[in-house]
């Protein structure tokens, strides 16, 4: 995973974040044009002096590109009531009416992952969780339980395989217990070469 870095220049005045993180939240930039991170950061100048400029802190063009927004420790603008506890990620796209790019999606993950292995597991919500808005659409909010369960690290499980006359036993890290019988080696071989089938 990269996180491009912009250099953006903002007002005078942010506040640094809490040192704990309690969401990563999700939202979408609710325009159909590709906009660019600098864009976004203009737009936010605009609104006047009290924006400092992009509120997110992480910027997904359409084709998977992570663009560093505000500064990580600072406090950003995205989130009303949650802005000093969050880290905000916007993806481009109105996903009221289109479909995020599976390239998004998956860049969506590894970031998520990576600042999951920082922060600790953080609660990654979608906008309107929060506050009374469409934001991310609902198009990128239904995706968002497959992209977090791609984010999670995966877990190492062991299994313990005996085996005894014609008879191969698996053991579950939980305790259950699976036995396959075969009658001769060439049997054993061919049973595994297709998979043992275990229902936990
Ligand atoms: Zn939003």
């Amino acid at each position: 995973m990269e996180i491009k870095e912009t250099k953006l220049k903002f007002r005078e005045g942010m506040e640094k974040r809490f040192k704990v993180l309690e969401y990563i939240v999700i939202h979408h930039t609710a325009s159909t044009r590709d906009m660019t991170v600098q864009e976004i950061h203009q737009l936010h100048l605009n609104q006047g002096e009290n924006w400092k400029g992009i509120g997110y802190h992480f910027y997904i063009d359409k084709q998977g590109i992570i663009w560093r927004g505000r500064p990580e420790e600072m406090s950003g603008s995205h989130a009303l009531d949650y802005n000093s506890v969050s880290i905000g990620i916007c993806l481009s796209g109105n996903f009221e009416i289109e479909k995020p790019t599976d390239n998004q999606l998956k860049s969506l993950s590894e970031l998520l992952q990576y600042l999951k292995q920082k922060y600790g597991n953080v609660q990654v919500v979608g906008h309107r969780d929060l506050n009374a808005t469409a934001c991310p659409g609902k198009n990128l909010y239904s995706k968002l339980g497959s992209v977090i369960a791609n984010s999670n690290t995966p877990k190492d499980e062991y299994v313990k395989v005996f085996m005894s006359n014609n008879k191969l036993s698996v053991v579950l890290d939980n305790g259950s217990k699976f036995t396959f019988p075969f009658t001769n080696k060439e049997e054993l071989l061919r049973k595994l070469s297709i998979g043992l089938k275990i229902t936990k």
